[in-house]
């Protein structure tokens, strides 16, 4: 039996769908990739993991539904289709009724029905499952995907802030913890397989907790247990500004294995549309707490999220964004326009801002953003960087293609053996947002 995912979205669901794979493998099932699909004839099943998060996201998905739903119409293929993730979750069976094509939709909550899927795909029948059924969430044994030198770990899941504009909450529902003991046991399969970085995922990380471990309790049980198996690095993702505690701060400036470079979405400069957003934090709060951040770690870098043309904002309050983004100077941003989500508080917001000027403000706050972008990174040349090595180079063969723990890509020759070890490099020139060395040195973890 073979199969063929093909995942959109967020890391949360590149870690789901390498769980699903697993439960695969675990039956036989071997993988067709994206270019062996047509000479192969396709898989017995293919799965879209879907996201809910942007329109465009949907709308993208919904493209490659139709492909394969016209495949099995038109072309007479025979295969299992399966749309899961948050948007097989917000549309459920308005999926089925308009793609008839489509055999399963499985929800984010709904992955515990994946080996009857499985089950019924051997057999040759079509399982009956109750898709309103939504067991209870559980996470799943390892997210490890072969050959990686960088693994997801889900240690939590779900959202319970509702910022105004995010479907999250509604798509993967309330926040959900995993067992310390079972994170754990996941960094330790995962580093005796080979795996030199980690990224604990959550959609609100730092709001982890169980019983009594929280989440900077678990970074340390989590640094522990990481170095005793070959880790070098260690990461997280999205960390809420609302809630990132001074322990967390502490715990992190303590252990070099904490990557000195953080994500942290801010989405707007303003506090009036910080509180429309229904954002847990004001400008001076966020501002505060980068400076923590940066006085416990000088070295650190921070990245974040910017969100322009929300309902009602103004002028002036567009520039707070831009004003605050002249004080942080992120290294790098993920910026994007409102795109009203049906569903969403903000859905309904009154005075919304016109395609062109929300055009206009993205526009502007991108060149702001690669101004500082580039200003960052030039002034890192010539400094000396530990690097993973995570592979040879696409357009040179004799090229490796590192990674820094600012999460910079550094271009070194080298060959294929360096793979997967760290090494110590000199940054010598920048080209686009891409560093060169000549060489490197590998060192042990
Ligand atoms: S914190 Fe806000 S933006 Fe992030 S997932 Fe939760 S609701 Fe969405």
């Amino acid at each position: 039996m073979t199969y063929h995912f093909e995942t959109y979205g967020c890391q949360m669901n590149s870690a789901e769908s390498a769980a699903l794979a697993l439960v695969c493998k675990e039956r036989g099932w071997e993988e067709i990739h994206e270019g062996e699909m047509e000479a192969s004839g396709g898989a017995d099943l293919v799965l879209l993991n879907t996201c809910s998060v942007r329109l465009t996201a949907e709308k993208r998905a919904l493209g490659r539904i139709a492909h394969y739903a016209g495949l099995k119409k038109k072309h007479k293929r025979n295969f299992t289709l399966v749309v899961a993730g948050c948007m097989a979750q917000r549309l459920g069976d308005k999926l089925i009724e308009k793609y008839p094509q489509v055999d399963y939709v499985m929800g984010t909550r709904q992955r515990s029905l994946f080996p009857l899927i499985l089950e019924a795909c051997e057999k040759g029948i079509k399982a009956l499952l109750d898709i309103n059924e939504e067991p209870e969430f559980s996470f799943s044994k390892s997210h490890l995907e072969e050959g990686q030198f960088r693994s997801f770990i889900p240690i939590m899941h779900g959202c319970n802030n509702f910022c105004s504009y995010c479907v999250v909450p509604y798509v993967r529902g309330r926040e959900v913890s995993r067992d310390p003991e079972n994170i754990i046991q996941e960094i330790r399969l995962v580093g005796e397989r080979g795996v030199r970085e980690i990224t604990l995922l959550g959609q609100n990380v730092n709001s982890y907790r169980k019983e009594s471990v929280d989440f900077s309790a678990l970074l340390k049980l989590a640094a522990q247990e990481a170095q005793k198996n070959g880790i070098g690095r260690i990461r997280f993702l999205s960390a809420n500004p609302g809630n990132f505690s001074s322990r967390t701060i502490e715990v992190m400036a303590e252990n070099k294995i904490f990557c000195r470079h953080i994500h942290l979405p801010v989405q707007h400069g303003c506090d009036n549309v910080l509180k429309a957003m229904n954002r847990n934090y004001t400008r001076k709060r966020f501002l505060e707490l980068v400076s923590e951040i940066r006085s416990a770690m000088p070295q650190v870098s921070l990245s974040t999220d910017i969100l322009v043309g929300f309902p009602g904002e103004t002028e002036n309050d567009f520039d707070e964004t831009l004003s605050l983004m002249e004080e942080v100077k992120f290294l790098y941003s993920y910026m994007y326009h409102f795109n009203p989500r049906e569903g969403t508080k903000a859905f309904d917001l009154p005075d919304r801002i016109e395609d062109e000027v929300k055009k206009e403000r993205l526009y502007r706050v991108i060149n702001l953003q690669k101004k500082h972008t580039t200003e960052l990174l030039k002034a890192r040349i010539g400094s000396t960087e530990i690097v993973l090595v995570e592979g040879i180079s696409r357009k040179n063969a004799d090229e490796l293609i590192t990674r820094t723990e600012k999460d910079e890509m550094v271009a070194v020759p080298g060959n294929k053996s360096m793979i997967g070890s760290f090494g110590s490099l000199t940054l010598s020139s920048l080209k686009g947002n891409t560093f060169r060395s000549n060489e490197i040195s590998l060192n042990n973890v």
